[in-house]
């Protein structure tokens, strides 16, 4: 069978013509920068194939000088969407430069149909690189699969390019024309037509993939604050209880309101009132952490949902919004306060039921004088009033499949249970630091040998767990001293040493490796 290479030329003119009219016809060229220069990428690969097209019945400035230059180009132009994409500043002396190269070169190799291919080749290979590189940047990750539809573009064309230089090198008379048919020919411009296809069809593919992100995210974010909605909020709160029941994390709730501001309102108008919403937001944000969830329950009321967190994190928390609030100045001089509610999630609970609880709290803290924090009644309250852990018991989900690892696993939480049992008898601070030393010791250790194991087992992402281990280690040795120096709580440290060390970071981190042992 043989394939006539024009006829090839031919399918992509149809091809990219197709595409640069669809594509353009969808781009709202102001604010769609990446397609509009997209689409100026794809006109300029039809104007190259209907040059390539014509080759030897126009002259041959067009269909050799021009057509390459600008085929360099179209290159350029995709390399600038994808950066338009990534709202990354793209060199435009890279992008000018390529194409600017081939044309003053050209002329000097009209007569040498070699040296011209792999001089064109080479160029459009660091182009495709280039842009790959741009792509694949670790720093500004692009999610969904559209992405990988382009990686597979620029690849196909790096790799045809490739073939092509390396049989020119190998055999120079290969290819006397552009319409030579030979199978370098027919593979080089069948890759061609089909990264075409790739790159339009994944670039369209992740603009609307960000799309959909983005009204993913609208739909889940209030429109005058930008934090989360309900819709958010209850999506997450059925999560964080599931895990409060398979896996002991403890989980609370604030219920956050602002005091009188009807008469904010009232005073100032409403479009103060908006905008001072919107700065107590930005408050609460900055006193949570990034995983902890802010979410606007209706009007002036507010929920931040706290993985991972008892009374022991979020009362002090609850106490630090207040007083941060308390002390913010607001638009025009303004003072806010509000009245906080907390409620602990119990295993019993159902969302409603534990919403209702803080909603209790959050009344009382009303009821009671206003600009206040007030936690839930629960019959366990007087237990953790303390501490938000009262004991750790072993789980099923912590077997690792290893006994060693499972032994040192145990007796960490022994040895945890012991120190907590220090602090509800009330033993003195340095009675209580040398148990917390002695515990850090003990989990270095237990550190050490899981390291050994894991090395010998081959364990992929060892790097990154010795790394993770000497963090907690280091983090545990600072906040001990910092407690001995009475600037951290007896909670805080207690919470970050058996929760974050020990429990957490054997159900999350070491259950990575666990399928493996
Ligand atoms: P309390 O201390 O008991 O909470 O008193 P309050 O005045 O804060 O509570 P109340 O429920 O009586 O009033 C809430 C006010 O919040 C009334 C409403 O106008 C105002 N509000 C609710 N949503 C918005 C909003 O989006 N923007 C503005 N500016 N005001 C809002
Ligand atoms: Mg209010
Ligand atoms: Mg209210």
């Amino acid at each position: 069978m043989t394939i006539h290479i024009p006829t090839i030329f031919l399918i992509i003119i149809a091809t990219a013509g197709t595409l640069t009219l669809s594509v353009g016809s969808v781009t709202r060229a102001k604010e769609q920068k990446e397609l509009l220069l997209w689409t100026i990428g794809l006109a300029l690969h039809t104007l190259v194939y209907i040059l390539f097209f014509l080759r030897g019945q126009i002259p041959a400035f067009f269909s050799v000088l021009v057509a390459n230059a600008a085929l360099s180009a179209s290159y350029s132009f995709f390399t600038a969407a994808i950066g338009e994409f990534l709202h990354r500043r793209i060199s435009k002396v890279l992008l000018v430069g390529p194409p600017l190269v081939l044309a003053v070169i050209f002329p000097f190799l009209m007569d040498d149909i070699s040296a011209r291919i792999i001089v064109s080749c080479l160029i459009f290979s660091i182009q495709c690189a280039w842009a790959l590189s741009i792509l694949m940047n670790r720093k500004r990750v692009v999610s969904g699969r559209g992405k990988y539809l382009v990686v597979a573009g620029l690849t196909v064309i790096i790799a045809v390019l490739s073939v092509r230089v390396l049989s020119v090198i190998i055999k120079p008379g290969d290819i006397s024309s552009m319409l030579h048919q030979t199978p370098v020919q027919v593979a080089t411009f069948f890759g061609a037509f089909m990264s075409l296809i790739l790159l339009s069809n994944g670039f369209v593919l992740m603009i609307k993939e960000r799309a959909d992100e983005h009204i993913l995210q609208m739909a889940m974010k209030d429109r005058l604050t930008g934090v989360w909605n309900r819709v958010r909020l209850e999506e997450e709160a059925p999560q964080e209880i599931a895990k409060l029941e398979r896996y002991g994390h403890p989980t609370s709730l604030l219920m956050v309101d602002l005091d009188h501001f009807k008469q904010v309102n009232d005073k100032y108008g409403h479009a103060t009132g908006d905008l001072v919403l919107k700065e107590f937001c930005a408050v609460v944000q900055s006193c949570i952490r990034t995983t902890d969830i802010l979410a606007r329950w209706g009007g002036e009321e507010f929920v931040v949902l706290l993985p991972n967190s008892g009374f022991a994190s979020s009362a002090p928390l609850a106490e630090r919004i207040r007083s941060a609030v308390e002390k913010h100045e607001f638009p025009y001089g303004l003072s806010v306060t509000t009245s906080i509610g907390i409620a602990s999630c119990q295993p019993s609970d159902s969302w409603s039921s534990w919403l209702d609880r803080a909603d209790q709290a959050l009344y009382r803290a009303k009821s009671t004088g206003r600009n206040r924090v007030e936690v839930e009644n629960t019959p366990t309250q007087s237990d953790t009033s303390k501490t938000n852990i009262v004991e750790l018991v072993w789980r099923p989900a912590y077997e690792s499949g290893n006994a060693v690892i499972d032994a040192q696993h145990r007796a960490l939480l022994e040895h945890s249970n012991i120190l907590l049992q220090a602090i509800l008898d009330n033993r003195d601070k340095s009675g209580i630091s040398k148990l917390v030393d002695c515990l850090i010791s003990a989990i270095e250790q237990h550190f050490n040998d899981e390291e050994t194991i894991l090395q010998k087992a081959g364990y992929l992402d060892c790097k990154h767990h010795i790394e993770l281990h000497a963090k907690l280690i280091e983090r545990a040795r600072r906040l001990s001293k910092l407690f001995f120096d009475g600037q951290v709580s007896e909670s805080e440290l207690l919470h970050f040493i058996m929760y974050e060390m020990v429990t957490q970071h054997i159900l999350i981190e070491d259950r990575k490796y666990f399928p493996m042992l």
